[in-house]
């Protein structure tokens, strides 16, 4: 029986088929490429020494997916397709709505139509909104989200929830991920960001490469230790093998709807990540401060405590690692 992995040939995704094959776990893929190549297929395949279906092709397209259940004995899905651009979606809300919400609606359905009832979602932080308390916990508020993509998040959960609420056969875990960043250690495989990243870690690598000038740090005057704004920062493989334990708990347990947080547990500010990016590679990052960016908040990590009682999993990688790792791909890919 297989895993299906929309959207499996991107950041997350591939990362996450590694982990999986190195389970000796089957998988398909399914990617029409748009934020991604198609050379990360055989970099999964080099890295493993495992083999895997492939199909190039739009979540959104009914009739192709009907297809590839019919042609595969599925018995999971884990879904990372989607759009994930903060900024772009406030200009494109639409085109968010359609790829993330309408895409995941049309996979759920030809899930149905084919009796395949095991879901793992690719949910974010983002769907706590400005969190009251911190740490934050899977009890804390949901809600007010500052852009489109993050209310797919929102409204993909609930609709999830109206789901499981109706058909309590689905086997449905919801993994809200802190801010992943790194990649795997053989620098194969790696955050691909289009044009200017928008995310701290991507821009952080391209300025001591020395294809941006310098870190415009947004922000110094919010109410953390330093001024500047506290994230979870996480390793992608460890956030890779939380979806390995979240499928062995379905597989095992089954029958329910399962929500964690993916995070560390532990805050780094822009100016720590600075720091421990030169200190990892020896490399310089010049910056600036500049006006706080729109739609963000002050701090946000993770009580990761659910994932590790429930799971069995936690976040293994350091700081450093996270450092040296995102820099092995850009040094290796630029
Ligand atoms: P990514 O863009 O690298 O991967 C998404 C993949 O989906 C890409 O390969 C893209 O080509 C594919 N895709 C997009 N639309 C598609 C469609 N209509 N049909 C088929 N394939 C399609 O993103 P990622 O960082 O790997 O994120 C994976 C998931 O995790 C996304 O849902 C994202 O919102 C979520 N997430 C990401 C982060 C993050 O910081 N990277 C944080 C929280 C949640
Ligand atoms: N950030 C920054 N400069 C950048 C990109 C990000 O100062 O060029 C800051 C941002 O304000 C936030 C932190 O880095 O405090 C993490 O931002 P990112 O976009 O990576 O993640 P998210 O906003 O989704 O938590």
């Amino acid at each position: 029986m297989a895993i299906l992995l929309p959207g499996g040939a991107g950041y997350i995704g591939s990362h996450t088929a590694v982990e999986l094959l190195n389970k000796g776990k089957e998988i398909i893929i399914i990617d029409n490429f748009s934020n991604s190549k198609p050379e990360v297929l055989d970099k999964i395949k080099e890295i493993t020494g495992k083999d895997f279906k492939f199909y190039e092709m739009d979540y959104l397209d009914k009739e192709k997916l009907s297809k590839v259940f019919e042609e595969n004995k599925i018995d999971s899905v884990i879904n990372f397709a989607g759009f994930k651009a903060v900024g772009e979606s406030v200009q494109k809300p639409l085109e968010y709505y359609i790829n993330n919400i309408s895409g995941c609606l049309v996979l759920l359905e030809t899930m149905k139509k084919y009796g395949v009832k095991k879901f793992i979602f690719s949910s974010s932080a983002t769907v706590y909104g400005d969190p009251e308390t911190i740490p934050i916990t899977e009890d804390s508020k949901t809600g007010g989200t500052t852009n489109p993509y993050g209310t797919t998040k929102l409204f993909i959960e609930q609709i999830l929830k109206d789901l499981y609420k109706a058909d309590n056969t689905w086997d449905i875990c919801i993994l809200r991920y802190f801010n992943p960043v790194g990649s795997h250690e053989s620098g194969l495989i790696g955050e691909e960001p289009q044009g200017v990243p928008n995310n701290l870690m991507p821009y952080i690598a391209r300025v001591a490469v020395g294809t941006l000038k310098e870190l415009s740090i947004f922000g110094n005057d919010y109410d953390t230790e330093d001024g500047t704004g506290v994230r979870d920062y996480i390793h992608v493989v460890d956030l890779a093998k939380g979806h390995v334990c979240a499928l062995d708990k379905l597989d095992k347990e089954g029958k329910g709807l399962y929500i964690y947080n993916l995070g560390t547990g532990k805050g780094y500010s822009v100016l720590d990540m600075v720091k421990a990016f030169e200190k990892a590679t020896g490399k310089k990052v010049p910056y600036k401060i500049a006006p706080r960016r729109e739609g963000d908040i002050a701090t946000c990590y993770a009580d990761p405590k659910k994932a590790k009682e429930e799971l069995g999993w936690e976040a293994t990688k350091t700081l450093e690692d996270m450092c040296r790792d995102s820099w092995r791909y850009i040094e290796k890919n630029s």
